[in-house]
């Protein structure tokens, strides 16, 4: 079968029950911010978009703040800009991003109404693993978008936004393959799309994580 095919499929498996995990406290994450109270993607975005809190913003070319429905039912959140993000300003417009649009085409959603962000919002250098400080530091900007947002589900791409979020060490196969509870959020955990690019035979897998929201989408919203 093409690789590209898998995500064409429109049977969906089962879900699973959503798991417990401590959430974090928004009042303990930015208590005295200026755009604590910012109520707009746009607002917060004019707000933060010159952030200097860490060295990143000192080698980005933009600041990839995010992309897509301010009311979107579905936030995709990966690692952090690359090269194409960073001269773009956008998330996942580069080959990963192609095969994102792939993705979100197969599950019958279209990139404008999804909402698509990082954990990180610069570039880290030679597209590095994001640091544990980086992540610390961005995090409040994101867990900002989310309660603004207010997604129905939350899918990481990739085993660092799952690991974030959910604060917990454990590997990419065991978080994937259920619905987490991420401060009252669904949450998913998938494959990165870059990872798919570089092992064609995680799509089967990562495939399966889209009939399990899918399904579990669907049915919400019946
Ligand atoms: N990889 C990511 O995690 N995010 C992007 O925006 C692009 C590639």
């Amino acid at each position: 079968m093409q690789q590209d095919d898998l995500f064409g499929k429109t049977v969906y498996a089962e879900g699973k029950p959503q798991k417990k995990s401590p959430p974090p406290k928004p009042s303990g994450i930015y208590p005295d911010e200026p755009w604590a109270g910012t109520a707009s993607l746009a607002d917060l975005e004019g707000e933060i978009h010159t952030c200097l809190k860490c060295p990143l913003g000192q080698t980005r070319t933009n600041f990839v703040f995010g992309v897509g429905n301010p009311k979107a039912d579905v936030m995709f959140i990966g690692e952090a800009p690359g090269a194409d993000e960073d001269a773009q300003g956008e998330p996942f417009v580069g080959r990963a991003g192609q095969l994102l649009n792939k993705i979100l085409t197969a599950i019958n959603l279209k990139r404008e109404e999804v909402y698509i962000c990082n954990i990180l919002k610069c570039r880290p250098p030679s597209n590095r693993d994001p640091e544990t400080g980086e992540m610390e530091t961005c995090f409040p900007y994101l867990f900002k978008q989310i309660e603004i947002i207010r997604p129905k589900f939350i899918i990481c791409l990739g085993r660092i936004a799952g690991q974030w979020l959910l604060q917990t060490n454990e590997n990419l196969t065991a978080l994937r393959g259920k619905i987490h509870d991420f401060n009252g959020y669904r949450l998913i955990v998938t494959y990165h799309p870059a990872a798919l690019l570089r092992n064609p035979n995680w799509k089967h897998p990562a495939w399966e994580d889209m009939k399990m929201f899918k399904k579990a989408y669907d049915e919400l919203k019946a």
